[in-house]
């Protein structure tokens, strides 16, 4: 048995109607020695039902997910629904305040500390309310990301394979649902490996979809627009919006990023001259860019290739490049039979 979380609310998720209030976050600094840092929550329900629980804002620079949750918690009444809806649009807040990736209170990335600790510190402390109150509520969990300040992505949107037939079948009707233009599967390998949201929800057996809406700290209104829409078709599909009109989904292109080889990464630190575009098919051995160095101005810039083929569906942002930064991820299709990883 685990440590009972030290955050607290005045929300109780037992209660019929909508609630808008707040997680409390316990912190005690030279200027607040008994505080807390509220994290704004919505609990919308009317009976009985399945129970979605919507985040956005574990990264505070990432913009689609968070202000599409605003839109959503603040058009939806409880007679919308059948069951239960939480909304958290900024769950580390205090990275959302400071439009940063990670948390200025400990330097957390929120989505590299599940299942998180009772007695950590304040991203530590997020995580394992996720993991140890709402994850065992929850029939959906949708995490809403985009690149942030140091990637741009396509619209797209991901799960982690299935444990059984049964379960993965469901996951990807997840992603039709959602109707993102590319779905794809992922074992986090490039990226949090299992200290994910994701990973976490595995051990419960929460479904989780998380989506990558656009990126370079700013706001992509078609991956807003998705966003949005995406999250009401997937309320509508599990019960818990029963008579709501959401629109139609797009098709949905499957497919799949699980081995490092897909990722490209800088050699050498320097200037990086992109060579390839956002979306674009590239072939192996293909020229990604060149990074020229700025103490060696005079030298050859060194080349940096695709090592397998595939879709570009994300890309650095900043041209300043240290050595290990990730210049681009590929994704390759799947046939739909052989979805199951
Ligand atoms: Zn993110």
């Amino acid at each position: 048995m685990s440590d009972s979380t030290r955050i607290w609310s005045p929300i109780s998720y037992d209660r019929d109607g909508k609630q808008v209030d707040c997680l409390r976050l316990p912190i005690s600094t030279d200027t607040s020695a008994y505080g807390w840092i509220a994290i704004p929550a919505i609990c919308l329900k009317n009976g009985d039902g399945p129970t979605a629980v919507l985040i956005a804002g574990t990264h505070g620079d990432e913009y689609e997910g968070q202000i599409a949750l605003m839109r959503i918690a603040r058009k939806l009444k409880p007679a919308d629904l059948r069951g239960r809806i939480i909304i958290l649009p900024s769950l580390n807040f205090p990275a959302v305040q400071a439009g940063r990736r990670v948390s200025p209170v400990d330097e957390g990335n929120l989505n590299r500390h599940y299942p998180g600790r009772a007695h950590g510190t304040a991203t530590e402390m997020i995580a394992h309310y996720v993991t140890e109150v709402l994850l065992p509520m929850a029939d959906l969990v949708v995490d809403l990301h985009a690149g942030g300040r140091s990637l741009d992505y396509i619209p797209c949107a991901l799960i982690r394979p299935g444990k059984t037939a049964q379960h993965h079948e469901k996951l990807v009707d997840l992603l039709r649902v959602f109707g993102a233009p590319i779905g794809y599967l992922t074992n986090g390998s490039g990226g949090g490996g299992n200290t994910t949201l994701p990973a976490a929800a595995e051990r419960t057996g929460a479904p989780v979809l998380t989506a990558e809406l656009g990126g370079g700290a700013t706001l992509n209104p078609s991956g807003l627009q998705l966003a949005e829409q995406g999250v009401l078709r997937l309320l509508k599909h599990i019960g818990v919006l029963p008579r709501y009109d959401v629109t139609e989904p797009g098709p949905v292109r499957l497919m799949e990023s699980s081995t490092t080889d897909l990722l490209v990464y800088a050699g050498t630190d320097g200037l990086f001259e992109p060579l390839a575009r956002l979306g674009e098919e590239v072939s192996e051995g293909q020229l990604a860019g060149l990074i020229h160095s700025i103490d060696r101005p005079h030298n050859d810039p060194e080349q940096v290739h695709f090592g397998r083929a595939g879709l570009i569906a994300s890309k650095r942002f900043p041209t300043l490049v240290k050595r290990g930064d990730c210049l681009f991820e590929l994704m390759q299709d799947i046939a739909s039979s052989q979805t199951r990883g």
